[in-house]
């Protein structure tokens, strides 16, 4: 059994709590011009909480969003898109300094690749209906540039996350294709325990993605939904294919109120955390709404199991 990394999933909750953005359209990714220094904060203090893989700020992030929201051009957007790879460099830098981190220890950054129906900022990524509107060639052009400026600026792996559809599961794979040297996981939402959110079966995208590219492809999984769903979701995927996680606090996203609506979970996040390692899942994490004392607590269960499987 290998390691399991712990993941600095739900970026935007963490931010939020410094800056307001759950209303803006770019959904922090604003952040990455008009408030750097709380990204970097907010980095920081996922760092504090012994992070192994890092994401940067850019679930909602595009050239398109970037030129139409903030008023820059292509390059600039580009260039922007691409900055966010250095701003969680400087946070690693700035607690590697201050010691709260081991200067020896290998934080791995993932870049956030969000679903184009993020990008409509109406929730669409909750349910995937764009795919049957939007053209493929449309989707791919808009993912290309953001992909291309991640790898630019140097991640370790993409993080192809809150993925409704498997047609769009299979355009980024197509994407990915063209950077052999880089990694990536692909994060799907889904409605319910055996169904992504547009409506294909979970296990057979899973199988089809892993036999598109099992080479580049790191782990396969959920986000964003509830653990309970999300569990047995994961189990589906056995040992065959490395496996992903990273719900929420339990809550839906009302995309007309932008708000999270209670759906009476009544566990908490890190209560699942012990049965996602033993079932062999390799990146763990909390998505929206999850607190930094959860996370804390999540990491800590992650370091007892791999403590564990290091003496066995
Ligand atoms: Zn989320």
């Amino acid at each position: 059994m290998s390691e399991v990394l712990f993941v600095a999933a739900g970026f935007t909750t963490q931010l939020n709590k410094r800056t307001k953005v759950d209303e803006h359209p770019l959904w922090g990714s604003e952040c990455l011009l008009i408030n750097v220094q709380n990204e970097i904060d907010t980095h920081r203090e996922f760092l504090r909480c012994g992070v192994d893989v890092m994401i940067t700020n850019t679930y909602q992030a595009s050239i398109e969003g970037f030129k139409a929201h903030l008023g820059l051009n292509e390059s600039e957007s580009y260039n922007l898109m691409k900055k966010s790879v250095s701003h969680c460099r400087e946070a690693i830098r700035i607690e590697k300094q201050l010691r709260t981190i081991d200067e020896d220890k290998r934080i791995l950054i993932a870049g956030a690749v969000g679903s184009y129906g993020a990008y409509l900022a109406d929730g669409s990524e909750y349910h995937g209906n764009f795919i049957n509107e939007c053209h493929p060639d449309d989707i791919e052009k808009w993912h290309r540039p953001r992909i291309q400026a991640l790898v630019d600026g140097g991640v370790d792996i993409l993080a192809f996350e809150t993925i409704p559809a498997l047609k769009e599961a299979e355009i980024l794979i197509k994407l990915l294709n063209e950077y052999p040297k880089t990694k990536a996981w692909i994060s799907f939402s889904c409605k319910d325990e055996y169904h992504i959110a547009h409506g294909e079966r979970f296990l057979e995208v899973a199988e089809k993605c892993w036999s598109l590219n099992s080479t580049q492809i790191i782990a396969i999984g959920v986000n964003c939904l509830a653990a309970e769903i999300a569990t047995k979701l994961i189990s589906q995927l056995g040992t065959c294919i490395p496996s992903i996680t990273y719900p929420n606090c339990g809550k839906m996203w009302d995309a007309v109120n932008k708000v999270w609506v209670d759906q009476g979970e009544s566990k908490m996040i890190e209560d699942y955390v012990e049965k996602w390692c033993e079932i062999g899942v390799k990146f763990i994490g909390g998505c929206c709404g999850t607190s930094i004392e959860a996370r804390i607590r999540m990491k800590s269960i992650i370091d007892n199991f791999n403590k564990k499987i290091k003496k066995s």
